[in-house]
């Protein structure tokens, strides 16, 4: 990255298909919407296409309802590679920065180049960030939830009322209000990610959650549990069952006379596995623990 920044913001509409040459269910792009930055983060130009479908003519109830685009309109769009050859060199500057408001927009435009342009690659992202994701870091929003670009604006005190939701353009130039709101140089740079082969591989890697105990993945000793109150080693009294995701199987104290249940969950993610365990004090038992206490008194 140089000195002189061009950052792209990106936002597309798709429409979804059934494709019998993708064997199954196929996300077509029918709209492309940019704004250009400079480092002054000033809207330098914007971009946008509408894009004729081929895969199916016909659009989903959702998305004529989302976007209210009319099928009239798109008969009088471009090809997807004319879209792209176009966008390719409005964008010129192979330093630039490319965003989207989370990953969802860059998968479905693989999607599409794989489809039509025969690219595993999508051509002009050199560098990207996830805008989302950045965003939720900066305003301290944590990452179980996502949350949606207008909520983003609504917090943030950005004016949209001219804008139209879900047309790819100005969601492209709010999602532009909101980083021109949000950057930050140290913390921005952190996000950035260079478009390489570890990229891609985490962009397509879907995480799954191990089902099988006897897995590779699987550690032993997350297995093994010790009692919250006195530190001994718990005694198993069921087996494992895996239900609802997770492995779960009962415990029991012989120091404090308490019983457990543990919880497993092992997620299996692009940088390996992840352990989430959980130990619950079974209630009752607590309670006639303590009864037996009082009686002995
Ligand atoms: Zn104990």
């Amino acid at each position: 990255m140089g000195d002189c920044m061009t950052y792209i913001i990106l936002d597309l509409e798709w429409n979804g298909a059934y494709s019998k040459r993708a064997h199954g269910y196929f996300n077509e792009i029918i709209e492309i919407g940019a704004v250009k930055m400079d480092e002054s983060l000033t809207q330098k130009d914007t971009f946008h296409a509408v894009i004729r479908p081929v895969v199916s003519r016909k659009l989903s109830s959702i998305v004529k309802n989302l976007t209210g685009i009319e099928a009239s309109e798109l008969e009088e769009g471009r090809s997807f590679p004319q879209a792209l050859s176009q966008l390719r060199k409005w964008i010129s500057d192979p330093e630039a920065v490319v965003m989207t408001w989370s990953t969802t927009d860059i998968l479905v435009l693989l999607e599409n180049c794989r489809y039509f342009l025969k690219e595993d690659r999508i051509p002009f992202i050199n560098y990207y960030v996830d805008l989302q994701a950045y965003c939720q870091s900066v305003m301290d929003m944590g990452s179980s939830q996502q949350i949606g670009l207008g909520k983003v604006g609504e917090i943030l005190g950005i004016n949209g009322e001219e804008l139209a939701m879900h047309r790819a353009l100005d969601d492209s130039i709010m999602s532009g209000k909101v980083f021109a709101h949000i950057f930050e140089q140290n913390s921005f740079r952190l996000h950035v990610k260079k478009a390489d082969d570890d990229f891609y591989g985490r962009l397509l890697f879907k995480t799954s959650i191990i089902s099988d105990i006897n897995d590779d993945h699987v550690n032993k000793s997350d297995f093994r549990f010790r009692c919250d109150a006195c530190n001994r080693r718990l005694r198993r009294t069921s087996k494992w069952v895996f239900r609802s995701r997770t492995f779960c199987a009962e415990f029991f104290c012989r120091g404090c006379n308490r019983k457990y249940s543990a919880r497993v969950q092992i997620k299996l993610k692009y940088d390996g596995a992840q352990t989430n365990r959980k130990l619950i004090v079974q209630p009752e038992e607590q309670d006639k623990a303590q009864d037996n206490e009082k009686t002995a008194e």
